[in-house]
């Protein structure tokens, strides 16, 4: 620990458009995965600290409701263009308390800032529909309004991007918000609560508070909390789900994966071990749609893992800072212990590890929490680490006979997330999208995460709830359906009606 407290950043809530220390003395480290030093100090909120931010979302809820919807969408395109001009400060933030590499980090924002442009869209996105004449003088017609106060719980691994797939549309569709990001690395959402002041967003639209499980319960209780978005791993999604659901809540709870790729003896090689190797071990396998399983179908087994393997080798692994790096150190000395114990486990279970990357020491940063890209062949859908989600740098090989069990072995699996198929034929592929029980599929696209104008979401035990992330289907989340029957009094026909209306 080279960094005395005095020098340590205090990471504060924000409530009311201010930095908040909170009433809770409780904090949490704030590491540097790359130096494995820490560099801040989070405050993590009790129940009253909590109460103070919805509350402040609460108070501020009834005029950002009647703010007209172009109103509220010019804040999201003051928002988007701050967004763009501090992209390098919000990148650096993640990479020092993440550890991915810049660039990945880079690339995080701007999947971010694409919702905020979808967002900006919401005068468009929140029309209803409307019918004239549906009974004689009456018209019938529907609108969808916000719910109140919504949460937000996110994962360490995307500290900007997974916030951003809740607020823009849940702030544009007229809602007030509380974050609770991860506490692992929370600067980034202070950051963008600032941006979002700077842009003209009324103080307490929206608020930050960080946190762990204290927090996150007196979210779930709270009775003035409407609807909660959580994304993380799959017991915390399901917890999430049920809890929400029992305090009367509208719940999304996006959950873990162990994504496959299935790669077809006609796949061209060449792309699909690109392919393999960017999405295996891009941000550290720390993705939810990061491939973690390759599927060999048939003859093309041996010839995939002899190219695999020196390419696993020769991966760049070092600070996330450093533009030479292709993959950071883990988040964590504690995730990286549970990563590297899987690698022990999987030699225990008689996988073949073609690639070993637990020795590897980075110069200079010989305190970081780092791991080597890992490979191992042969594995057996009865091992733990097929059936368990790793979420580090290491691919499983599972070799197949043909298609058909490299879809019966994706679709047994009780994860549902992601999925790409490498083939280079149509009717394969067609058949693969048709059949697949996943929720987002990728045809030679190893990481098919839809734009932020279709929706995320798995199936499965990746997704508890009914709507997936963003696009309309987060837009039907943040908000309610009302129809209206509307008829006015010179229409109105005399004396009471007694049975059922019916169109007249
Ligand atoms: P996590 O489940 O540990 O934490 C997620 C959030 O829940 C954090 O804000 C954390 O503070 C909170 N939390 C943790 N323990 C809790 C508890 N016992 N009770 C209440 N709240 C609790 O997940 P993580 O390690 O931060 O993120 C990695 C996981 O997230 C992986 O499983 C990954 O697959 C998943 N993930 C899924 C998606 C998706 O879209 N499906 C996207 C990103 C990450």
């Amino acid at each position: 620990m080279g960094k005395t407290e005095q020098t340590l950043n205090d990471i504060t809530h924000w409530i009311a458009g201010s930095r908040v220390a909170g009433t809770a003395a409780r904090t949490g480290e704030v590491f540097n995965p790359a130096t494995g030093e820490v560099s801040g100090l989070v405050r993590l909120a009790d129940a009253a600290t909590v109460d103070a931010a919805v509350r402040a979302a609460k108070k501020a809820f009834p005029a950002w409701a009647d703010t007209p919807a172009l109103r509220r969408a010019r804040v999201l395109f003051r928002f988007k263009e701050l967004l763009e001009k501090h992209h390098d400060e919000l990148a650096r933030l993640i990479t020092i308390e993440h550890g991915k590499v810049f660039d990945d980090a880079k690339g995080e924002v701007v999947r971010g800032i694409e919702v905020v442009e979808f967002a900006t869209g919401i005068p468009h996105l929140l029309k209803g529909e409307y019918s004239e004449q549906v009974s004689t003088g009456i018209d019938q017609f529907s609108l969808r309004q916000p719910l109140g106060v919504c949460a937000g719980i996110t994962p360490f691994n995307f500290p900007c991007m997974v916030p951003m797939w809740m607020f823009p549309i849940a702030l544009a569709a007229g809602n007030t918000f509380v974050l609770k990001p991860s506490e692992r690395d929370p600067s980034p959402s202070l950051l963008m609560a600032e941006l979002l002041k700077q842009a003209g967003l009324p103080d307490g639209v929206f608020n930050v508070v960080h946190g762990d499980k204290v927090a996150v319960d007196a979210l779930l209780h709270h009775p003035d909390v409407a609807a909660v978005s959580f994304v993380g791993s799959t017991p915390i999604a399901r917890y999430i789900h049920d809890e929400g659901g029992r305090h009367g809540k509208r719940v999304q709870a996006l959950g873990g994966a162990k994504n496959h790729m299935v790669v077809m003896p006609d796949a061209d090689l060449d792309q699909a071990v690109d392919a393999l190797i960017g999405s295996a071990y891009g941000s550290a396998g720390e993705r939810c749609m990061a491939i973690s399983v390759a599927v060999a179908v048939g003859r093309v087994a041996d010839e995939l893992v002899q190219r695999l393997a020196p390419r696993v080798k020769a991966l760049k692994v070092g600070d996330g800072l450093d533009k030479s790096s292709e993959m950071g150190p883990l988040v964590t000395a504690q995730h990286h212990a549970k990563v590297k114990g899987y690698v022990d486990l999987g030699v225990e279970e008689g996988a073949q590890l073609v690639v070993d990357g637990r020795g590897l020491k980075v110069p200079g940063r010989e305190r970081g929490f780092f791991l080597g890209g890992c490979l191992f062949d042969r594995v057996q859908p009865s091992m733990r680490i097929y059936k368990e989600e790793i979420f580090g740098p290491v691919l499983s090989v599972v070799r197949v006979p043909d298609f058909a069990s490299a879809v019966d072995l994706v679709n047994a699996h009780e994860y549902g997330n992601g999925v790409a198929l490498f083939s280079a034929d149509g009717n394969t592929a067609r058949e693969f999208v048709r059949r697949i029980q996943v929720g987002m599929v990728g045809v030679n696209v190893p990481i098919p995460v839809p734009m932020a104008f279709y929706s995320f979401g798995g199936w499965k035990r990746s997704l508890f709830g009914d709507t997936h992330a963003y696009g309309m289907e987060g837009v039907r989340f943040y908000t309610k359906y009302k129809a209206v029957l509307q008829r006015w009094p010179g229409s109105i026909a005399k004396g009471a009606e007694f049975v059922m209306p019916t169109a007249k």
